[in-house]
């Protein structure tokens, strides 16, 4: 109670002593509001947040040192809230709190900064008026000056005991200024701290694997997204820990002039990559996709290589602004692309628009946080890295699975093809069997033909009966077959008498009637199925009786002529009578080629028939006929 006296009596320091009338009183009245209340220490405090017991005052030109804050009456404006936002600003500012050690012992303090892209921060502890210590660090300056080795900015403070301290708190910086102040017992920093470093470990252990993961993958599998994603997941963790200064604290502590310019240039290296990836991913390059996707993707990566210009040439201030504008904007047409993509059912969009939702959705809990919207705690804290994580997650699996569509797609392709094959095949084989078809049923044609054409060179073509050659060889079949078979075998020849007169009379064309009419009278007289009758020439025909002796031959031969003169055949209405003269010779055979011997014996019948008048049969006699022809 005794603080909350002492600073509202010097809260009211600030009123004017003198009276210039009651309105101006009044006035003042009005504005005046109470100093803020001092931080009381007790022996059980954890963490005490400092936000609401700071007083601000802004030095807009950067003019004053500690003995001016100390000794002239300022203007302070009492803060009320937890967080201390105060945008960007380039003008100095300065905190004030009163720390009050209640207890009756000599306390230890840490004084945490947790944000650390402030340029430079001076402490000071202010003892009885004067500035008894000071503490000088920021991003600024080397990472050495700081008291201790942390990466956010952490102080020591001594208190005596039932002393009351004032604490001044000098920041300048070009960037955001922000302030979130705790007072830590120590051994309560340690244990909070060692969680949040396990966390931060964490969430850099998760993109090295991923960061590895992708890097063998694009090895393995030459996607050229995966580089793309390679240098993404490279560039966040590097941002992450710029914005966390565990890159000053780990990689650059004697760089603060480089460390300055990390944040924006990671920043932007993690969009470009970003922009890379997802025009490569999402195939926004091909000529189906419409036109404003892809024009404005070759926009935006023009526009994110501008920001690397500006990295090294703009002062940090305008920098930042140009790197975060560029940067939501190209959070907010990596969704939009996204979208689009989902909504013209690219599969790998789902997971895409999945990620960066989960990026946006930490955004959004750390800029509520920020606006104190949403209440601190360590998820809000490590919003931002749970998002990026998951977002480096989930796009891993994205890949995996455009990775898995390719290989389903190449296949299906290969299936087509193989089934495309076996059809290919399949008709090969059908067209080769009725290629074969065709063949046999030709085949079978041409020998039906060839047979055709056999049996009519076989035949004479005026009477139909077979021909002399066809004669020639069946005789000798016939021969040889009865001289195996031990049987006789007869033949007849027959001339048509006078027939040359018969032509001359009649002319050729009724002769040639009458050899038809003579022929098939043969025919019906050799009716048994051995039989065989043939045109000899001219008019002349020849009847091979296999099996018959010469009685039985004879028999038809007397057949033959009489049902010859017989035939009645008109020439002009008149009838004209036909005869004729047959030989018959019969052999038993006794030697296999003696077909001509028989031949000649009919044939020398014949003429004895001719010479013995005409109209009759003349036998040979038998040949061979020793003994088989009793039996
Ligand atoms: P012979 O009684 O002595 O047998 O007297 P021929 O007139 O019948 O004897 P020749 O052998 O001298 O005459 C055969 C005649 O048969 C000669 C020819 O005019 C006739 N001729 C032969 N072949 C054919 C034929 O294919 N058609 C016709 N129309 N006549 C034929
Ligand atoms: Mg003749
Ligand atoms: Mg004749």
């Amino acid at each position: 109670m005794e603080c909350l006296a002492t600073s509202r009596g010097r809260g009211g320091a600030g009123t004017p002593e003198s009276m210039r009338g009651l309105l101006l009183t009044l006035l003042l009245l009005l504005a005046w509001q109470p100093a803020a209340a001092s931080v009381e220490l007790s022996l059980n405090d954890a963490s005490i947040s400092l936000g609401p017991y700071l007083s601000i005052y802004r030095d807009a030109d950067g003019s004053l040192d500690v003995t001016d804050v100390l000794e002239n009456d300022l203007p302070w404006e009492r803060w009320h809230k937890e967080s201390v936002s105060l945008g960007m600003d380039r003008a100095d500012f300065w905190f004030r709190l009163e720390i009050d050690n209640q207890t009756p012992f000599p306390q230890q303090r840490l004084l945490e900064i947790a944000y650390p892209s402030l340029d430079k921060i001076t402490i000071y502890q202010i003892r009885s008026g004067i500035s008894d210590k000071e503490f000088v660090m920021g991003d600024e300056l080397p990472f050495s000056n700081r008291p201790i080795n942390h990466h956010y900015f952490v102080t020591p403070l001594d208190f005596r005991a039932n002393e009351t301290q004032t604490i001044l708190i000098h920041v300048k910086t070009e960037g955001v200024l922000q302030l979130p102040l705790t007072l830590w017992e120590e051994r309560a920093f340690a244990a909070y701290d060692q969680s949040r470093q396990l966390l931060a470990g964490m969430y850099f252990g998760v993109m090295l694997v991923m960061l590895l993961y992708n890097l063998f993958m694009f090895l393995g599998v030459g996607d050229r997204s995966h580089i793309y994603y390679v240098g993404f997941v490279l560039s966040v963790p590097l941002f992450v820990s710029s914005l966390m200064g565990y890159s000053f604290q780990y990689f650059w502590p004697d760089a603060p002039a480089w460390n300055g310019k990390s944040i924006g240039l990671f920043l932007t290296a993690t969009v470009l990559f970003a922009g890379l990836f997802t025009n490569n991913f999402l195939e926004l390059y091909r000529p189906e996709k419409p036109a404003w996707v892809r024009q404005g993707m070759k926009t935006m990566i023009g526009l994110i290589c501008l920001m690397f210009l500006t990295v090294f040439l703009l002062d940090y201030n305008t920098m930042l602004r140009t790197v975060i504008i560029t940067s939501v904007l190209a959070c907010a047409s990596a969704l939009v692309v996204g979208v689009h993509g989902w909504i013209t059912h690219q599969v790998q969009a789902r997971f895409y628009v999945l990620a960066w939702s989960a990026l946006l959705l930490g955004g959004i809990i750390l800029a509520g946080n920020k606006f104190s919207l949403i209440p601190q705690n360590s998820f809000t804290d490590n919003a931002v890295q749970i998002g990026s994580s998951l977002l480096v997650v989930l796009l891993s699996f994205a890949m995996a699975e455009r990775i898995n569509n390719e290989k389903r797609k190449r296949y299906r392709a290969q299936m087509q093809a193989l089934q495309n094959e076996r059809k290919a095949r399949n008709a090969q084989q059908e067209a080769n069997r009725q290629l074969e078809a065709k063949v046999t049923e030709r085949t079978e044609a041409l020998a039906r033909a060839n047979a055709t054409l056999q049996e009519l060179s076989a035949r004479d073509a005026l009477t139909g009966l077979y021909n002399r050659r066809y004669l020639d060889e069946l005789l000798v079949r016939e021969y040889t077959r009865s001289y195996r078979h031990r049987e006789p075998v007869s033949l007849l020849l027959l001339d048509i008498d006078h027939f040359k007169q018969f032509n001359d009379t009649y002319g050729h064309l009724v002769g040639d009637d009458c050899l038809r009419l003579v022929a098939a009278c043969i025919e019906e007289c050799a009716n048994r199925a051995a039989d065989t009758v043939a045109r000899y020439g001219g008019e002349e025909f020849c009847v091979v009786l296999p099996d018959t002796d010469l009685e039985g031959a004879e028999a038809v031969a007397e057949r033959i002529r009489q049902r010859t003169e017989k035939l009645r055949f008109e020439v002009a209405g008149k009838l004209v009578p036909i005869t004729a003269s047959l030989g018959v010779a019969c052999h038993f055979p006794t030697q296999v080629d003696a077909a001509e011997a028989l031949l000649k014996a009919a044939d020398d019948a014949l003429y004895s028939a001719k010479d013995a008048g005409r109209n009759r049969v003349a036998c040979a006699p038998t040949h061979g006929a020793t003994n088989t022809s009793d039996a």
